[in-house]
């Protein structure tokens, strides 16, 4: 039986990735943080099948500790302070997490572990001001966020690992990825909420585009990616890109209701066709620097891992809508 460790367990993707190493008959360890309330909601169908250690990601002794008692052939690196917002109020914080708490956990790889194949996870935040569209694995990185500079800092340092020290490390390279397992403070699940509870929807920049796949498929891929030979990167997107107000039109169509816009910028309104107030600017959600188009083309993938997304744009709102 193989073993693996999932950081980030009970967040969107270590959820739906330990269901899917267990399907594929994997003792499963995941590492949590102790909470003062109760968090593990996520995996609450499935945590007596799964091992859960306390540690965290800026603790190497904790990280040491979860090494010397399980050896692991696979360990996929999803913890994160993964919230794009929130690294500007908190830089330092952001980069402690994503990249030197990768640093720590590679180092203990190197040292405790070093046949553990490593998944990186990392993102089209990297990207960020693309540099070409769509965004490919040779695209050059611009990242316009402490968060994107974080994760583009443990992206190298994969990259490094692998090259100085031959370990199997790589990294997925994830365009956004939404379920309903999503943070809530992620704009589609917010979007969803929102219309859900009948709330009016206050949103910052309505017209920056993003290439959203359903996470389900995209924690197969890392796996796939810990199965090759030998290591390599990958793009994982769907190759559509739509824009945040798509996304409420597209969201505010299963409740049978059209909206429509007036005015723009910091003016514009959404209205239900009965003239209720649906949708407002909130200056407070805009970003210092935005990402304004994320397109991904992963040709690769499809290529020497056999993926495809199969959940595109509509299906991904309907399937979000329509769960309870
Ligand atoms: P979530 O925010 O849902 O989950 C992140 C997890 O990391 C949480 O379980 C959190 O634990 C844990 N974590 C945070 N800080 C630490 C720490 N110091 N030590 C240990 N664990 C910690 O993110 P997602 O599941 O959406 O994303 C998974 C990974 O993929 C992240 O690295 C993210 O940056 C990256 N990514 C995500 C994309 C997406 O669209 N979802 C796109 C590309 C990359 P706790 O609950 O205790 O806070
Ligand atoms: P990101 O791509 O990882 O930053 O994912 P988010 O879902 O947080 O944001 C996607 C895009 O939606 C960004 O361009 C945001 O500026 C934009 N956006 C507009 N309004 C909001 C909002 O109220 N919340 C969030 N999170 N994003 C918003």
């Amino acid at each position: 039986m193989k073993t693996a460790l999932v950081t980030g367990i009970i967040g969107q993707d270590g959820s739906y990735l330990a269901e899917h190493l267990l399907s594929k008959g994997y003792q499963v360890v995941g590492l949590i943080r102790r909470s003062s309330s109760p968090n593990l909601e996520r995996i609450s169908d499935f945590k007596d099948k799964i091992s859960l250690e306390h540690g965290d990601i800026l603790d190497q002794p904790s990280l040491q500790r979860v090494f010397e008692k399980y050896e692991f052939n696979e360990v996929y690196n999803l913890a994160a302070q993964s919230f794009v917002g929130l690294s500007w109020e908190q830089p330092i914080y952001t980069t402690e997490v994503n990249a030197v708490g990768t640093l720590k956990l590679l180092e203990v790889i190197r040292t405790v572990s070093p046949k553990s194949k490593f998944y990186q996870a990392s993102t089209s935040e990297m990207f960020g001001l693309a540099q070409e569209v769509p965004q490919t694995e040779k695209t050059p990185f611009y990242p316009r966020s402490p968060y994107g500079v974080s994760k583009l800092y443990a992206h190298w340092m994969t990259v490094n690992y692998r090259e100085s020290y031959n370990l199997f490390t790589c990294s997925g390279i994830l365009f956004n990825h939404e379920s309903p397992r999503r943070g809530n403070e992620f704009v589609t699940k917010k979007i969803v909420n929102s219309i859900k509870r009948n709330e009016l929807l206050r949103l910052g920049n309505l017209y920056s585009k993003r290439d959203w796949g359903y996470a389900l498929e995209y924690v197969e891929v890392m796996y796939k990616m810990l199965q090759l030979s030998s290591p390599e990167d990958f793009v994982i997107a769907t190759g559509e890109t739509h824009t945040i107000k798509e996304f409420v039109a597209e969201a505010f169509s299963y409740l049978n209701e059209e909206i429509h816009f007036e005015g723009s910028g910091l003016d514009e309104k959404g209205y239900t066709k009965s003239g209720k107030l649906i949708l407002e600017i909130d200056p407070k959600m805009y970003r210092p620097a935005e990402v304004n188009l994320l397109v991904g083309d992963a040709s690769k993938a499809k290529k020497i891992l056999g993926w495809e997304p199969k959940v595109k744009f509509t299906q991904l709102v309907e399937l979000m809508m329509k769960d309870k």
